[in-house]
């Protein structure tokens, strides 16, 4: 789940007592490149009795361009992970830029003061420039303004400067936390994730409201010939607007967590 620490649209607190009144046990907070809503999103939590995994959605290099990696387990601060995240978040300032002035090139009149109104201090990604672009009347919603300008390709499209995913990885299993392949789609297949698992993959997003529930067999039989473990959800945003990611849609099996956290107490037992 996203909170306003990054491009969701509910503070922390908010999202646990959202993920409450769904009749959620568990949920994971994994805002963009930040750990700055975890301390809120576990006192909310603690108040209400909904167990909170601390995570964070990291973008990643991969050999077809990006991927985003699930970081899940991790504390919610870490001075390794936070020194990687302040430079992930420069990066995502300064391409926000680059997209206003693209925009600016194309003659629509945004600055990055109208950017930064959305995204207010939370890790700046294309939904706030999205919806200043809406706010501004340039275009009618969200989808239009990736539809138009900041979709994969489109006119204002910036690419991300990415770190490769063995290095992320390396850095989440020295803060005691596991990695999971987000939302692969059409990119799952037996041989990428294989390769995956070589730059530290312990598990792939097998539940996601992207994945048709073929699509979710096939990658459920893939993770459990391939050893890697299950994660899922519906990266519920809190705008709700996409009926498939309504927040509970997605029952996640709790096995799926207790894998995971025998895992995380295997790798802590072991003596190197
Ligand atoms: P960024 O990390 O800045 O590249 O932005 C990625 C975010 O944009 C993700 O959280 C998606 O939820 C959102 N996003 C990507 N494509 C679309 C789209 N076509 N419509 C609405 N939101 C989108
Ligand atoms: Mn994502």
């Amino acid at each position: 789940m996203h909170s306003t620490a990054s491009d969701g649209v509910l503070p922390p607190g908010l999202v646990v007592q959202r993920a409450w009144e769904a009749g959620l046990d568990i949920i994971a907070l994994t805002d963009h490149d930040t750990l700055d809503g975890l301390t809120e999103a576990l006192e909310a939590g603690q108040r209400l009795g909904v167990r909170v995994i601390c995570g964070c959605e990291f973008s990643v290099r991969v050999a077809w361009g990006e991927m985003h990696l699930l970081g899940y387990f991790l504390p919610p601060a870490h001075p390794a992970i936070e020194r990687f995240l302040i430079d992930a978040r420069q990066m995502r300032f300064d391409r926000a830029r680059q997209m206003v002035e693209s925009l600016q090139a194309w003659g629509v009149a945004i600055s990055v003061d109208d950017v930064l109104a959305e995204a207010g201090d939370a890790s700046i990604g294309r939904p706030h420039v999205a919806r200043a672009l809406v706010r501004l009347g340039k275009v009618p919603d969200v989808a239009t303004a990736f539809d138009e300008f900041l979709g994969l390709g489109r006119r204002a499209y910036v690419e991300k400067v990415l770190p490769d995913l063995a290095l992320v990885a390396d850095l989440v299993h020295g803060a005691g936390g596991l990695v999971s392949a987000a939302h692969l789609r059409d990119r799952a297949n037996r041989t990428t994730l294989s390769r995956l698992m070589l730059d530290g993959l312990d598990a792939v997003e097998v539940r996601h409201p992207r994945h048709p529930p073929e699509f979710t067999a096939m990658l459920d039989g893939l993770a459990g010939s391939l050893g890697l473990l299950r994660t899922g959800g519906t990266d519920w945003h809190g705008d709700e607007r996409d009926p498939a990611c309504h927040l509970g849609a997605w029952a996640v099996p709790v096995e799926w967590v207790m894998a995971m956290e025998a895992r995380v107490a295997s790798r802590e037992s072991r003596v190197w």
